[in-house]
């Protein structure tokens, strides 16, 4: 076995071991990123879906000043103009603002008069662990189009004095044989993950009591009448707050985290950054968790084209792209207690050990990947070093395990340099995400010396 240490106590050449952020932050960085995680906290409670979070992030460019475009409410970006000229290529840093919900269907209520109860119909949105979302308090966020075209705005479930709504779940004493017997991922279905909303029924004559009484408050609350659901989008999304977890605060519980750390690192990295040599861009994008589908995502190249002949509308936009750098700003696994077994550990991330690079992403065989190459791994590599940022490198799981794609491969088939680069986030997907402060302020570290550079 090679040694550590050298006699004079410098690193061996001869092995290669990460290091923990503890470590090499300063005790005036690790004050910092306790700091950072404050406002990082009151973002993730203020922003829990797509919408809210674009919104958060217009008006946080346009408080500190910054250039900024939104298209339909959500994507965005913010522009900071380098020292260069935009054909020298940009610099992006692209995060999605998406995570996993129970989307309600557009034919929402129903009463369920053998239980006594109104009901709404969900379809869950992005890759969730059903059970997860049984018996939690769920808030619903969202937005609906009325039949004269208003838009009202939804958010039920946060407030000290709202409500809060709970799919159910079966009591153990019953829950043998449709339950218990089962797979755990047949144990329960999409089709059982329906929200409670109401038990009083009104009075007079109506066929389904409890369901008129919520149409009618919900007219005389909103104006909007049942048909209305329909040009709708309401999310249920899980109703607690943002929490620092453990004894030692270290460590943040919330919902959305992937990828919103990455969204929030990000928007803060850009929005501290002064006369940068390329021009440099913050990209949040929608619907990742559903394979970047839709007019509003990373497989959308119109509105970065668009973004780009704003600032110079004679440019050659395929040249600027086949020389620009992206980083790919998106989460990886942390080993996980009691479940190391699916972690190849050399090549694993862990809490606490500086934001993650991951060369390739994919599944068995690199399949659906994006591999950078490895002199953009060098480069990267060497700004966190010369920056002195904790940082780590991993691979999602074992060979063969699964996997899992960001949006890294849609901006690669730009020509661009792509390479994934965020904090390690356990219990991903969960309706409570764990992350380590001193992560999510590598990981800001890291994005501002890339905007830099
Ligand atoms: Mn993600
Ligand atoms: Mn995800």
């Amino acid at each position: 076995m090679a040694k550590e240490k050298k006699k004079d106590g410098k690193e061996s050449r001869y092995a290669y071991k990460k290091k923990s952020a503890w470590e090499i932050l300063t005790k005036e960085q690790i004050k910092k990123a306790f700091a950072f995680s404050e406002n990082y906290k009151k973002f993730l409670n203020e922003a829990k879906t797509e919408r809210e979070s674009i919104n958060f992030i217009q008006n946080a460019a346009k408080k500190a000043k910054k250039k900024n475009f939104v298209n339909k409410d959500k994507e965005a970006a913010i522009i900071i103009p380098g020292k260069k000229p935009i054909s020298d290529g940009l610099r992006i840093i692209i995060s999605h603002i998406d995570s996993p919900r129970l989307d309600l269907k557009q034919v929402p209520i129903y009463e369920e008069s053998s239980c006594n109860c109104a009901l709404f119909e969900t379809h869950y949105y992005g890759g969730i662990k059903k059970f997860h979302w049984v018996v939690i308090p769920l808030a619903i966020h969202g937005v609906v189009i009325t039949k004269n075209g208003k838009k009202i705005n939804f958010n039920i479930g946060e407030k000290e004095t709202d409500p809060v709504f709970a799919v159910p779940d079966l009591l153990p004493h019953l829950s043998h044989k449709v339950q218990d017997e089962k797979k755990m991922d047949e144990a329960i279905t999409g089709e059982s993950l329906d929200i409670i909303i109401g038990s009083e029924p009104i009075k007079g004559d109506y066929s389904d009591k409890i369901k008129t009484a919520i149409v009618e408050k919900l007219f005389k609350d909103y104006g909007i009448i049942e048909e209305d659901f329909i040009s709708a989008e309401l999310e249920a999304v899980p109703a607690f707050k943002a929490k620092d977890l453990g004894f030692d605060l270290s460590m943040v519980a919330a919902y959305g985290q992937d990828d919103r750390v990455c969204a929030y690192s990000s928007l803060q990295a850009i929005l501290n950054i002064e006369k940068p040599e390329n021009t440099c861009v913050a990209l949040f994008v929608d619907k990742e968790e559903i394979g970047s589908e839709g007019n509003t995502t990373a497989q959308v190249t119109a509105f970065l084209r668009t973004i780009i002949r704003q600032i110079d509308p004679k440019v050659d936009i395929d040249g600027i792209m086949l020389k620009s750098k992206v980083i790919s700003a998106d989460v990886n696994a942390a080993v996980t207690p009691n479940y190391t077994e699916v972690f190849e550990l050399k090549n694993a991330s862990t809490l606490g050990y500086g934001v993650v690079m991951s060369k390739f992403t994919g599944h068995g065989g690199k399949y659906n990947a994006n591999d950078a190459s490895a002199e953009y791994v060098g480069e990267i590599r060497n700004i966190l070093n010369k920056n002195k940022i904790p940082w780590q490198t991993a691979e999602l799981g074992k060979v063969d395990n699964g996997g899992g794609g960001t949006v890294a491969k849609y901006f690669s088939r730009l020509g661009m340099e792509v390479i994934d680069l965020g904090p390690a986030v356990m219990s991903m997907h969960a309706t409570y995400e764990i992350t380590s402060k001193v992560d999510v302020y590598s990981a800001y570290l890291a994005y501002k010396a890339f905007f830099k550079n």
